[in-house]
């Protein structure tokens, strides 16, 4: 009975993957042939992955994915799960790779390989529109919030005793963004890229402050270390012919307006 309701909920997994056209994982995949991988992503980080106003999940990390595997001949099988979950369903085996915007980091090339970096990224604090919090001195005594398993929440660890205040953690942005819209926390630690997209869409939040200076790190596609190799070349081939051929570009400048 238990191994029912697991295969039902994969089922069901899938369909609702499926029904999600834009991210065309599941539709590609009966035609091609290839080789079919299990690709872990976030559920909310626009521009990068995110579910759109027709319900469609999208993003420059699906998009580029999806150019790469048509580029190179295999079919991708989405896992929309959430940071923390993707990568350590990486790590257990679950998905072959995981593409959510991860910062390339030594620490996590411990346990993971990276491909080649695909987008440049850094650490940034933001607070509520209304807010008079105007920097890190102003954090004393009050409760920001962070991102499980991210390098925002590496970045708020690293300065909580300087500065004096707690960390709340959650598993996804858009949550992360509503609690210090609502009060809870004061502040949050994101990835300037996606605050800035988000701020611009309206999230009730301003950026303040950015540690661009210690925690600056590209964004890489990730598999588990030493196990697909093969995907891992294919992504970086795949990749490199996507910015040979405008294609990258257009696929960042779809979602971001520039590139
Ligand atoms: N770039 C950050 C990291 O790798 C956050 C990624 C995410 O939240 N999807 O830790």
């Amino acid at each position: 009975m238990k191994k029912f309701l697991s295969m039902m909920l994969v089922g069901i997994m899938a369909l609702s993957l499926a029904a999600c056209g834009g991210a065309g994982g599941a539709e590609q995949s009966t035609e091609a042939g290839g080789d079919s991988y299990v690709i872990a992503t976030d559920t909310a980080f626009a521009p990068f992955e995110f579910t759109d106003e027709n319900n469609e999940f999208v993003g420059i990390d699906i998009d580029l994915m999806n150019a790469i595997a048509e580029d190179q001949g295999f079919t991708v099988e989405w896992r929309s799960l959430g940071f923390d979950a993707a990568m350590a369903a990486v790590e257990a085996g679950q998905a072959d790779g995981c593409i959510a915007g991860a910062s390339i980091t030594d620490k996590r090339k411990e346990t993971y390989d990276f491909s080649d970096a695909y987008y440049d990224s850094y650490v940034c604090i933001a607070v509520a529109e209304n807010s008079d919090i105007k920097g890190l001195e102003d954090l004393k005594g009050k409760k920001v919030a962070a991102k499980t398993g991210t390098m925002g929440a590496d970045c708020a660890e690293s300065l909580k005793d300087q500065y004096g205040f707690e960390i709340a953690y959650f598993d996804q942005s858009d949550m992360m963004y509503q609690d210090v819209v609502t009060g809870n926390t004061v502040a949050c630690f994101e990835d300037q890229p996606v605050m800035a997209y988000n701020c611009k869409q309206g999230n009730g939040l301003k950026i303040i402050a950015d540690q661009k200076d210690d925690y600056s790190t590209p964004y890489g596609f990730v598999v588990l270390k030493g196990q697909n190799k093969e995907l891992l070349e294919k992504f970086n081939a795949g990749l490199k012919s996507l910015k040979d051929s405008g294609k990258y570009d257009e696929i960042v400048a779809k979602y971001t307006g520039s590139n």
